[in-house]
């Protein structure tokens, strides 16, 4: 398994206007710096822990995307150095991240996590309450900014479904932007499903597997 070369055979199929977040989790730092090593400077990790642990000894200029679920009570672990956090999926967690961010003197980007997947999930908004935060926010949280939304499909080879998902989000994206002017990113698609995302609209992908092989843990 050459990590470079995965890496770079996906890069160069991509449209010059999506950022290819390497997703890192389970992975070894001897890994991730390979890639460091190679100039890519961009990681997502799913879980807070797992996150610091790689942060305080990989080299300070990563750009750490947090991709995955994230508690409150977490928050104050990943606000100092976070680069975008792509899990947004209630006010209380913004509120939280705003609180958190006031006290390192940052504004922390954010995405909004909108639920698409037509199979019940636990995780994301929906639409309408993603909306209600976005048209509200400014005026309560000076220390976020929310920056897009990111979205996950089902787990499906049905291509038909996966593209009725990510249309659906991509309509999302483009009704926000009508809204607000910071809206410009919309993060969909993963190593399964990242070609068609980026027909669908994506301009954000969270490759894991494909760069590093399949996993294990
Ligand atoms: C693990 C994960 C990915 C990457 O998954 P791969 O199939 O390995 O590319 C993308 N997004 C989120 C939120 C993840 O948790």
């Amino acid at each position: 398994m050459n990590l470079i070369e995965n890496l770079n055979k996906i890069k160069s199929s991509l449209p010059k206007d999506v950022e290819l977040i390497a997703v890192s989790k389970t992975r070894t730092n001897e890994e991730i710096l390979e890639l460091y090593n190679a100039g890519h400077l961009v990681f997502g990790e799913n879980r807070v822990q797992e996150l610091i642990e790689k942060q305080e000894v990989l080299p300070q200029d990563i750009q750490w995307h947090l991709i995955g679920h994230l508690q409150r009570n977490k928050v104050k672990y990943i606000a100092e150095f976070v680069h975008l956090i792509h899990s947004v999926e209630s006010e209380r967690l913004l509120k939280e991240i705003n609180k958190q961010a006031k006290r390192y003197e940052r504004i922390i980007p954010c995405l909004l996590q909108i639920k698409i997947a037509e199979e019940e999930t636990k995780f994301g908004l929906e639409i309408a309450e993603a909306e209600q935060i976005l048209t509200t926010y400014k005026e309560k949280f000076q220390n976020v900014k929310i920056k897009g939304v990111m979205g996950m499909a089902t787990f499906t080879d049905d291509l038909e479904q996966l593209k009725r998902e990510f249309k659906t989000l991509k309509n999302t994206f483009d009704s926000f932007q009508t809204l607000d002017a910071d809206i410009k990113t919309l993060s969909m698609g993963m190593s399964g499903d990242y070609e068609l995302a980026i027909e669908e609209g994506s301009n954000m992908v969270r490759v894991g597997s494909a760069i590093f092989g399949e996993r294990t843990a």
